[in-house]
């Protein structure tokens, strides 16, 4: 598809679980282009702090003094498994990936995320990342905070049962027990979190694309988002 060496960044932001890695990873792959899946990184974040007892898990408090002592120590990676067929998250070099899509760490990390010492950390490490452009990075502040100057922005909804039903599949995919229920609450928590924060909160950028897919498939949603890559790419 990319016959031109032209690379560009593009940015993918939305609410929770409405299938922003799912896009991400396979326009990234058509165009040969990195993945980065941000919110892995704050939900290794998040892993961390619950470890070290920097956030109780009940009442979801965070101990900043702690965590801001301790978050030089974080370090994260992605690698990718070419048995499973996925990027992996590396936290201090081992391998999260499964533990950071538990419960317990959707539960909090909204909590995590809204500290700004946290966001502007991960944000440096993101803009370094994509220094060199070709790149396709998904999360909530990626066309407004991030990558301000990428090439395309997609804004991506669907309404919250939708979302919470593909969550719901994919983590029984994963054997994890939870309830339908329970999901519902926590990706409507989370967008209201996400969304009311000051630091950075979740929002359309002025020149992003939105895509409600609620009704599409995801063969859809890959020819929609190739149309207007080429768009950029001529
Ligand atoms: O994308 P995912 O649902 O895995 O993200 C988990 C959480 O990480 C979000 O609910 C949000 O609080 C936070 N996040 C963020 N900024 C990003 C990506 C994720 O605040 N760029």
């Amino acid at each position: 598809m990319n016959a031109s060496n032209k690379k560009i960044i593009i940015a993918i932001d939305g609410y929770s679980s409405s299938g922003k890695s799912t896009l991400a990873k396979e326009i990234a792959k058509l165009l040969n282009y990195k993945y980065i899946d941000s919110g892995a990184m704050y939900r290794a974040v998040t892993l961390f702090a619950l470890r070290n007892s920097a956030i109780n898990p009940v009442n979801h408090e965070v101990d900043e003094e702690k965590l801001k002592s301790l978050v030089d120590h974080i370090q994260i990676n992605f690698k990718y498994n070419t048995e499973k067929q996925r990027q992996e998250t590396f936290l201090n070099h081992e391998n999260v990936e499964d533990e950071i899509r538990e419960m317990t760490v959707s539960e909090n990390v909204s909590f995590i995320s809204k500290i700004a010492f946290v966001r502007k950390k991960m944000v440096k490490f993101q803009q370094e990342m994509g220094a060199e452009k070709g790149i396709v990075m998904d999360g909530r502040d990626i066309g407004t905070v991030v990558f301000p100057n990428a090439e395309l922005k997609i804004f991506m909804n669907a309404n919250a049962e939708v979302r919470a039903e593909r969550r719901y599949k994919e983590l029984k995919d994963k054997n994890i027990d939870v309830s339908f229920d329970e999901i519902l609450k926590n990706v409507k928590k989370r967008d209201h979190i996400d969304e009311t924060r000051t630091e950075s909160p979740l929002k359309k950028a002025p020149d992003a694309v939105e895509l409600d897919n609620s009704q599409m498939n995801r063969q859809e949603q890959l020819d929609w988002i190739v149309g207007l890559v080429k768009e950029k790419l001529n």
